[in-house]
């Protein structure tokens, strides 16, 4: 969903249909393919080859033929990208697309917290959210999305414990549905966790035919409000189930409504909103500010520049093991 008319530069306006164009260019000159987060402007999502969420462009990233990937979304998906298909040179539009969940869970933290574990004699598997660096990755057993991850919990081992990471709702909420006990990281996303239930209590009200369509990451009290709870993939096939035009209140990051009207042209989609200002509005805080660093002009800048490459490290193989164990299988 495309929130202006111009993108802005430090020394220009620039149209945006002047840098498609240019993007469409470069793209075929520097034999690039484009991978766009569901999170990312429409306008970048319509020009790229590829969208998804976490668990699909990561498959799809090893589908690529050409020999450069650019990779619009943040700096933890670019990684998992570099390690799928390491002869690829993989960029990023913006390094400072970071991940306030992935941050939340820096890897020497978590393995000063795993040998504390062992010190006590705990019998445990750790399993992390894809939202880590490639550096946590590497620590952990399982990776999982929210696509995934239920599947993955339910074939682990009934005596190991399971240290879960970053994310402490996504962790609870696969708690409760598969009943397995859990040590929950204490980190969240900034996005997710910006909603509040009093304005969804009144979108709802505004709103009674309406169905919620939460994301996992979201806290719990969003969730208990919500009629479907699921990650990207599974909201998708939820509307796709759904012929009738309805209108659905949707609490995740803003522009997944872009692919949810394309997908449903005939529904109403409403983002839920985050925390009313002073003033009375509602703030952007469901627009995730690290993905919003992927601007068309940043996308085309990578590409015309060759900027920013990610480079492997070493511990990328343990890394890529554990990610193709279980993202790929
Ligand atoms: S929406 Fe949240 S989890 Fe997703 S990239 Fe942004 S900060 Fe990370």
């Amino acid at each position: 969903m495309s929130q202006s008319v111009f993108e802005q530069t430090d020394e220009k306006w620039e149209d945006p249909l002047d840098l498609i164009d240019e993007i469409e260019e470069l793209k075929k000159e520097k034999d690039a393919t484009i991978l766009a987060h569901y999170y990312v402007d429409g306008e970048i999502q319509d020009v790229a080859d590829f969208t998804g969420d976490s668990l699909k462009l990561a498959r799809d990233a090893t589908k690529v033929t050409t020999s450069t990937i650019l990779f619009s979304g943040v700096h933890f998906m670019a990684e998992t990208a570099k390690m799928l298909n390491p002869e690829k040179t993989v960029l990023i539009p913006d390094l400072l697309a970071g991940c306030s969940l992935a941050e939340s869970c820096p890897a020497d933290k978590l393995a000063a917290y795993q040998e504390q574990l062992r010190a006590e004699g705990r019998d445990f598997l750790t399993v992390a959210y894809i939202n880590t660096s490639a550096a946590v990755k590497s620590l952990c057993d399982w990776i999982v999305t929210s696509g995934n991850a239920r599947e993955i919990v339910d074939k682990l081992p009934a005596d190991k414990e399971i240290l879960f990471v970053p994310d402490q709702h996504l962790g609870r909420y696969l708690s409760e549905v598969t009943g397995r006990e859990m040590i929950l990281w204490p980190g969240a996303c900034m996005v997710h966790e910006m909603f509040s239930l009093q304005d969804l209590l009144r979108a709802k009200k505004n709103n009674p035919e309406s169905i919620v369509i939460a994301h996992p990451e979201c806290p719990k009290n969003i969730l208990d409000a919500s009629d479907f709870i699921g990650g990207t993939e599974k909201m998708r096939r939820f509307i796709e189930s759904k012929s009738e035009p309805t209108t659905f209140l949707v609490a995740t990051e803003a522009n997944m409504i872009h692919p949810l009207e394309k997908l449903g042209p005939q529904h109403k989609f409403i983002p839920v909103p985050g925390i009313m200002t002073s003033t009375g509005e509602t703030c952007a805080c469901n627009r995730c500010p690290h993905m919003a660093r992927n601007t068309l002009q940043a996308v085309r800048d990578s590409l015309k520049k060759n900027q920013y490459e990610i480079e492997w490290q070493p511990f990328f193989d343990k890394a890529k093991d554990v990610v193709e164990k279980s993202l790929l299988n």
